[in-house]
């Protein structure tokens, strides 16, 4: 099981049997632009014979992904205008994102820094450059979080992220350590002894945000490497992206809300899906996902309750979609006040 690879190509995911023949052009065309891979454990997962399958959906390129719509964004989030540093993303005063790695075990067809990853990507960050940024956060005492991204950092040798903790380790002010991964799910039989153990590092307290989008993921394997992570004392939260096709119902939410609160992962984040360029085809509105997180209230236990944030494009940070910071107008439109308190229109106005 171990052994099988990653599906990287169209052709590959041809003769996995995962890509119906009129569809490889499209294919094609679209893994030119945007990186792909399914992991063995995902192609297995696929049920061929469903074409509205929520795995293969997050996974297969689609044509719909060569529209890009002019709300559309390269950098939707705005990492790039609060990066002081290479691999550093640097946005609230008391914690940065470390991306040591800009690569990942699978491709998300709805990827939010999709134009960034990928093995024509940013890459992984040289010796030199993370020198700098570990120094970057060793010389700012405000920084008491630091959470590992990128990519995936979980995709790095047990070595490489042993070295990342020790000199993270060193840092009086840091105290936590966040990773966020999809690893245990795409790829659970990397989650070993030798991993787990580099995840910790002395005096600090690991979190790992565990990225899964449908109960599906939760096969025997993924719910026994969680289990793994969790029995050595390391805490896990969840992230989902709301999508389309995917996970956009109540039924589906709940019965994956409940999966990670039974595997002790809290949910934590529930994404609305930000504008990355050709992902229209996995954007809800607003309004809808308000009613679908509406739902849920009452349905299952509070364990089971995310927070619905939405990254407000630009750069400005995460608000509550379901809060009072988010106000809808006349037109169907929205209006954002970010954590400084500044309003922003939503859909953002063009540019
Ligand atoms: C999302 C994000 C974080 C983490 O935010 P939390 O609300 O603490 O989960 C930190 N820095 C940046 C730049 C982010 O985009
Ligand atoms: S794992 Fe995360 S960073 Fe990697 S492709 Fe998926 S959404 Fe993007």
């Amino acid at each position: 099981m171990t052994a099988a690879r990653s599906l990287t190509t169209v052709a590959e995911l041809a003769a996995a049997g995962l890509l119906p023949e009129a569809k490889r052009a499209d294919a094609a065309a679209v893994a030119e632009r945007y990186a792909v891979a399914v992991t063995p454990a995902l192609a297995a997962l696929i049920d061929t014979d469903d074409p509205r399958d929520p795995i293969a959906r997050q996974f297969i390129p689609d044509a719909a992904e060569l529209v890009t719509l002019s709300e559309e964004r390269a950098d939707p989030i705005g990492d790039l205008a609060h990066s002081p540093v290479e691999g550093i993303v640097h946005r609230y005063p008391d914690r940065v994102l470390l991306k040591a790695v800009h690569v990942c075990p699978v491709y998300c067809r709805f990827c939010f820094r999709r134009e960034m990853v990928g093995p024509e990507g940013l890459g992984t960050l040289s010796a030199k450059a993370l020198d700098v940024a570990i120094a970057y956060i060793a010389e700012r005492p405000e920084i008491w979080e630091v959470i590992l991204t990128g990519g995936d950092p979980l995709v790095l040798s047990p070595r490489r992220l042993q070295a990342i903790m020790e000199r993270l380790a060193a840092i009086d002010h840091v105290k936590i350590v966040r990773f966020h991964t999809r690893v245990p799910v795409v790829d659970p039989d990397r989650i070993d002894a030798a991993l787990i153990e580099a995840l910790k590092a002395s005096g600090k307290t690991t979190y790992v945000a565990l990225h899964a989008n449908h109960p599906r993921e939760f096969t025997v394997e993924a719910r026994a490497a969680i289990a793994r992570i969790v029995d050595v004392g390391i805490v896990m939260v969840s992230q989902t992206v709301l999508l389309k096709g995917v996970n956009d119902d109540a039924g589906v939410l709940a019965a994956l809300m409940r999966a990670f609160v039974e595997n002790r992962v809290k949910p934590y984040y529930l994404h609305h899906p930000d504008l990355a360029p050709g992902t229209a085809l996995f954007r809800l509105s607003l309004a809808e996902g308000r009613a679908l997180v509406e739902s849920l209230r009452g349905r299952v236990s509070g364990l089971c309750q995310p927070a619905y944030i939405l990254d407000i494009p630009g750069g400005h940070g995460k608000v509550r979609a379901d809060s009072l910071a988010v106000e809808e107008a006349d037109d169907g439109c929205f209006r954002l006040r970010d954590f400084r308190g500044q309003a922003h229109a939503y859909p953002p106005e063009d540019g």
